[in-house]
């Protein structure tokens, strides 16, 4: 235990399961100090949030659908009121119809095209306006996103597209808010089997490959993407913005993996 987040607040959006990213970020900050606050989507998630965020001594829990502005609006009133100032805040959620996570990225609909930038990416700008009104002192904003917004990756698809888009408002954000000492980042995480990732086609073969192929030979873990989490939310990053962390094993670097066997 480090007490690198002593004294400050933030909110962590996203957190379904044990599985979550969310959580794995989530237990890096409480375990270096931070008070946190959860938001889930809702009340089928509430039953399994509740015990995950008494276990990291938070009492606050509350419901947003980041679809919704008013939902988004009751989450910060709350909030404001009940720590009038916010350090930080995490924005671990995506969403696309599963049904177009396979397959072809150009038969993707425009009713799902629509929906999946809404909830992927309009969202993280949308909390980002109402968590600025509670940063007077700075902070720090975190997104995650994923290496086929840069490079295609098999049934990636419109998701891949819309994190290209969110990266590309990170730095937006940066500019925006890095006049008021607010700090906005992402981290594209390699695959972790997440309820999320669950809807994606052949993940499991893609988990392999990531395995086989990436320079450390492994997959990376929700402890290794809070760790990361905890660099950018902390004051140890207070020089870096508009940055996109890879915590991939380093897969994103690779171009063709050498031959590992001597005798070739
Ligand atoms: P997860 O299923 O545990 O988390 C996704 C979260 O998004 C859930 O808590 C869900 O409730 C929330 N969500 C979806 N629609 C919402 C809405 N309308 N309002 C509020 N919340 C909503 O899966 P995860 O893999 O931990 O995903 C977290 C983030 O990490 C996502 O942005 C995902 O794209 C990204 N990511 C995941 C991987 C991976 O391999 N798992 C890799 C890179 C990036």
């Amino acid at each position: 235990s480090n007490q690198l987040m002593a004294g400050k607040r933030g909110l962590i959006m996203g957190l379904a399961n044990d599985k979550s990213i969310a959580w794995g970020i989530a237990k890096a900050l409480a375990d270096a100090g931070a008070d946190l606050a959860f938001s889930y989507q809702g009340d089928a998630l509430k039953k399994r949030v509740d015990p995950l965020a008494a276990q990291l001594g938070s009492e606050i829990v509350l419901p947003c659908d980041v679809g919704d502005e008013a939902s988004i609006d009751g989450l910060f009133n709350a909030l404001e009121e009940k720590w009038g100032k916010l350090d930080f805040i995490v924005h671990a959620i995506g969403f696309s119809d599963k049904n177009e996570l396979r397959g072809r990225y150009v038969d993707t609909s425009r009713a799902n095209f629509q929906l999946t930038m809404d909830i992927s990416v309009y969202s993280f700008t949308a909390v980002a306006a109402r968590a600025e009104k509670m940063m007077d002192a700075g902070g720090s904003m975190l997104t995650l996103t994923y290496y086929g917004a840069e490079q295609v990756m098999p049934h990636y698809n419109v998701m891949g597209v819309a994190k290209a888009a969110l990266e590309a408002s990170v730095k937006y954000l940066a500019e925006d808010l890095g006049k008021d000492g607010i700090r906005v980042n992402a981290i594209s995480a390699g695959p972790i089997k997440t309820l999320a990732a669950s809807g994606i086609g052949d993940f499991r073969y893609i988990m392999k490959w990531n395995e086989y192929n990436s320079p450390l030979r492994r997959n990376v873990t929700i402890d290794d993407v809070g760790n990361s989490a905890l660099y950018l939310l902390s004051d140890l990053s207070a020089g870096v913005t508009g940055e996109n962390l890879h915590v991939d094993a380093g897969y994103h670097v690779v171009g063709m993996k050498a031959v590992d066997a001597p005798d070739i």
